[in-house]
């Protein structure tokens, strides 16, 4: 084994994890030297690794076109099958970076036969009585991904029979990309057709399962799975995690409801570099650390969207596809999503080379692709900057003589002499299958021009997510973002909002900041302590 492949810390924690095993799992690893080779040896160190820190781990070597690569149908190198006498879970492409955590839990569920999925998803998986076969496309760099991965692999494990899923490493099989036109990542097929692009709540995926076609919007089954707390945090970004880590720490019973996975942007910024304490850190790291600290206190559950809020005999009932939780006050931190440029071309081809996620999807352009970014703020110059660390051919599009991202950022980029198109705007976007070509517009002279580039890096900014608040009548600005005063309290009583969704100077220092605040003032309002009087007349959720 490499040391530097597992470090001393992850093997001391993989071995506690695999200290629940149950079953012994065997894993099978296929690979033809001169294909992949880098990824090969990944695979091979990777997993000779694992029976070393467990003995019910077995696994075998194979060599593509040995007796029991066609005996399992394996044509490519590196494959991974897990317990594959007993599940169809395939590993296309070696689990590194971020998927190593879905790889692991993978063999966890094979081993326990327990997997992820709640009561209302396994009650779902009853109704599926013909076969599945689902493809998801990943990258080492996506932190969307494990998730999108582990529940398809749960539903391999709870539906044995029917359900196959194979993760494929979408570098390591450009065939197979070029093929599906996967082009961002995860992007999820059932069959051959496209069924997600982007991670999915987990009540969607289910349903889409069982289905057979995508589908978006689930009821939630009953009312079975209803819970009390005295908050429930509607968001998993920095604001809302800090708020059920304050509110737990007040004494007050909190989850966190994520409707995607933890973090919110920040699990996207490649580098984040203004968070006092951290020189420099990956946003997804800092984002880990944040959601473990917050799960030593409260629940939080990921892919577990929002539906509805109802004010209910003094109690706030939130609904979603998971059941309905129940709460003596909510805090808002839905946070807000990427702006869209909005040209043509952009919506045909996202996830064809239009990206909105520089650290999902840049791996796909860095060697030497040709790619642009749009935007002038410090999202799009941390961006551009990410993908010419991969060695992508970045140029910035920015509609301004002056960026208005901070002093730091503009100078790396100047020193890295990364071309910008300044006073120009993205006009246009072509491409058959995939991005050829954008047009630009200066907007100084009005001349136009075309760059040929297969990658669209769009960092424009953000829109609030109000969906939740505007079907709650709460004020919002005018630019829809929660109106607050400086206690995050909305315009509601006993509904508070936090982060970006209030809209302001969008930080994480400042989301985490008002993530404490509002937890704090709500311990304040409900808990009515002796030092403050409560400032409703009414009861909660009125
Ligand atoms: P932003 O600061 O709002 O900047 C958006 C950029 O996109 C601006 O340069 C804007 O141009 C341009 N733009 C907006 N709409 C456009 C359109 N339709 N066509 C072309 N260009 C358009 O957004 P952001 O960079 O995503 O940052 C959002 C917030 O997150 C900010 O508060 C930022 O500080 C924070 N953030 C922080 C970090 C960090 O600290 N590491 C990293 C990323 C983001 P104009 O300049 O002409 O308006």
């Amino acid at each position: 084994m490499k040391d530097e492949l597992i470090s001393k810390e992850v093997r001391t924690s993989l071995k506690k994890a695999f200290m629940h095993l149950i079953e012994p799992v065997a894993i099978e690893v296929y690979t033809q030297a001169g294909v992949n080779d880098s990824f090969n040896e990944t695979a091979v160190s990777f997993t000779k690794a694992l029976p070393e820190l467990t003995d019910k781990i077995k696994v075998q070597f194979h060599r593509l076109g040995d007796k029991d690569a066609q005996q399992r149908s394996v044509e490519r190198s590196p494959t991974i099958l897990i317990a594959p006498d007993k599940f169809n879970i395939r590993y296309t492409g070696s689990p590194s970076g971020e998927e190593a955590a879905s790889f692991i839990l993978a063999i966890m569920m094979a081993s326990t036969g327990k997997t992820h999925l709640s009561g209302d998803s396994r009650k779902r998986l009853e109704r599926l009585k013909e076969k599945r076969h689902i493809r998801v496309f990943v990258s080492p760099t996506c932190p969307y991904c494990p998730q999108q991965v582990i529940f398809a692999v749960s539903a391999a494990v709870e539906k044995k029979d029917l359900v196959s899923v194979e993760a494929i490493e979408i570098f390591e099989n450009p065939d197979l990309a070029e093929k599906y036109r996967a082009m961002s990542v995860p992007t999820t097929y059932m069959g051959e057709d496209l069924l997600s692009a982007g991670l999915q709540p987990e009540d969607s995926f289910i349903e889409s399962l069982v289905e057979g076609r995508p589908v978006e919007y689930v009821m939630p089954l009953g009312r079975e799975d209803m819970r009390d707390y005295d908050i429930v945090v509607i968001g998993g970004g920095p604001a809302g995690l800090t708020a059920a880590i304050y509110g737990e720490r007040s004494g007050l019973k909190c989850i966190v409801l994520e409707k995607a996975n933890v973090g919110g942007q920040i699990s996207v910024t490649p580098v984040v570099e203004n968070y006092p304490g951290f020189a420099q850190i990956a946003g997804k790291t800092l984002v880990d650390l944040m959601a473990k600290q917050t799960l030593e206190y409260s629940a939080l559950l990921q892919g577990v969207g929002v539906n509805d809020v109802k004010g209910k005999d003094g109690i706030f009932e939130v609904s979603t596809g998971r059941g309905i939780y129940r709460a003596k006050a909510l805090i808002i931190a839905t946070g807000a999503y990427s702006r869209k440029l909005n040209v043509p071309g952009e919506e045909r081809l996202a996830g064809r080379g239009v990206s909105y996620c520089a650290t999902c999807d840049g791996y796909l352009f860095k060697d030497g692709k040709q790619v642009i970014v749009a935007g002038g703020g410090n999202s799009a110059l941390t961006d551009a900057l990410y993908l010419d660390s991969l060695g992508a051919h970045v140029t910035i599009i920015h509609r301004r003589e002056v960026f208005r991202a901070e002093d730091r950022l503009q100078q790396s980029v100047f020193q890295r002499n990364i071309p910008v198109e300044w006073e120009s705007i993205v006009e246009g976007i072509t491409g058959e299958k995939r991005v050829e070509e954008v047009s630009l517009k200066n907007m100084k002279t009005g001349t136009g021009k075309t760059l040929a580039v297969q990658g669209v890096f769009v960092a424009i900014g953000y829109e609030p997510n109000n969906r939740i608040a505007k079907k709650m009548g709460l004020t919002l600005d005018k630019e829809g973002y929660i109106s607050v005063d400086a206690h995050m309290r909305t315009s509601l009583p006993y509904v508070f909002a936090a982060g970006d969704i209030t809209g302001g100077v969008k930080q994480i220092v400042t989301a985490v900041s008002q993530g404490a605040t509002a937890a704090l003032t709500v311990f304040e309002d409900i808990s009515n302590p002796y030092w403050k009087k409560n400032p409703y007349p009414i009861s909660p959720a009125g």
